[in-house]
């Protein structure tokens, strides 16, 4: 996924009529176990770990790869394996030809990576639902009801795999989380919890826990499996990361927030008065669905980012705006501006590549620069 079909010689192959596979599909040719793939814009990492968490603790014979730990290739090739559960990018997904998942997950479709589909929309959906592409009536796909896009693409096209559902507005789904109740209805099996029980807190991580949740019950693991992983999943580095409380200030770390929706769920849980550090490598991002969020929860935007001009239109009329350009920087103002009782976020809407090698090492410096407080 890392090589973009723009770049000469995926090219010349294209022009020479020689075949161009993703590491999965060649990954998948050498393997006849049972797959369940993730793909969506937000929350795979998550509920990739989520579903892997729940097998492994079921005893069975699984294993984690593709976008997250080391790719599917690798464990074929080095180990044995029953399951794989594995998390798939767009871009994993336009070069299948064969690969078949047992379970297709979508978990939503918002606009991100449209610079790499010629910024069109359509072309970044139809690759996310390739994920079903070779599915017969013997596979599930599982979807989140709540999403538009994903509801108009299934009005319009015809899906071979069994459809189960998840939602946290619509209790008619095979899977359904409002505040209080947590519910999975599979084959009419009736598995319950309460929604405060989750380890994972806010709304869009109510949509991992049921995606996982709706997953294991496919597989027929024990409720109580289901149930105890749930409770006690740990947060992963970088996403929603408490990292430090200082002087009565929570500082924390979501760089993995690369796109405007995901932030928008991280600015949504914030319970408190916020300071947000925002900004890096822009990839068409339409500002405007965080106006509402940010006028109500943050305090200060602090821009961190080479080029912030955009972000800083986008919110100056309602946020104080800051600007800066090194993470200690950013950290630093941070903690001028918050008072008892506030949150730091780091939650940057952006790719990290103008400053950063990547959002591991974004999140990594904001942790040390907090440390140093
Ligand atoms: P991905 O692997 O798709 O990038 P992650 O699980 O790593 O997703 O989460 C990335 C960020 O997206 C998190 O920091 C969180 O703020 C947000 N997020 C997580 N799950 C969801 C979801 N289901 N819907 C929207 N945003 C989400």
């Amino acid at each position: 996924p890392g090589i973009p079909e723009k770049v000469a010689i995926v090219q010349k192959a294209v022009e020479k009529n020689i075949p161009v596979i993703s590491e999965i599909e060649f990954a998948y040719r050498f393997t006849d176990a049972k797959i369940i793939a993730i793909t969506g814009s937000n929350g795979k990492t998550t509920t990739t770990s989520l579903i892997y968490d729940i097998l492994h603790e079921a005893g069975l014979n699984v294993a984690l790869a593709g976008n997250i730990g080391e790719s599917f290739a690798y464990k074929v090739a080095t180990e044995q394996h029953e399951y794989y559960v594995l998390e798939l990018s767009s871009f994993q997904l336009d070069g299948i030809v064969n690969f078949k998942p047992y379970i297709a997950v979508l978990m939503n479709i918002t606009p991100d990576h449209l610079d790499r589909y010629n910024y069109n929309f359509e072309k970044y959906t139809d690759s996310k639902f390739r994920i079903v592409l070779n599915q017969n009536e013997d596979d599930f796909f599982i979807y989140n009801a709540d999403d538009e896009v994903i509801n108009r693409y299934l009005s319009k096209n015809q899906i071979n795999a069994r459809k189960l559902s998840f939602s946290i507005k619509q209790n008619t789904a095979n899977a359904f989380a409002d505040e209080n109740n947590f519910t999975l209805t599979y084959n009419q099996n009736l598995f319950e919890m309460e929604t405060r029980q989750l380890a994972l807190k806010g709304k869009h991580n109510r949509y991992n826990s049921l995606a996982a949740g709706l997953t294991a019950q496919v597989l027929d693991i024990r409720k109580s499996v289901i149930r105890s992983c749930l409770i006690d999943f740990k947060s992963i580095e970088h996403r929603l990361e408490p990292v430090l409380k200082i002087r009565d200030v929570w500082y924390i770390n979501d760089s993995k927030a690369t796109n405007v929706n995901s932030t928008w769920y991280a600015l949504e849980s914030m319970t408190k008065p916020t300071i947000w550090i925002a900004g890096g490598t822009d990839k068409g991002n339409d500002y405007s669905i965080l106006r509402e969020l940010v006028r109500k929860k943050v305090k200060a935007l602090i821009c961190l980012g080479i080029d912030n001009e955009k972000l800083k239109t986008a919110f100056n009329d309602i946020v104080p705006c800051f600007e800066t350009r090194t993470m200690r920087d950013a950290v630093r103002a941070a903690y001028k501006l918050a008072d008892k009782g506030d949150y730091v976020l780091l939650s940057p809407a952006c790719a990290s590549f103008d400053l950063f090698e990547n959002y591991e090492d974004r999140g990594k410096q904001f942790k040390n620069e907090v440390r140093k407080l």
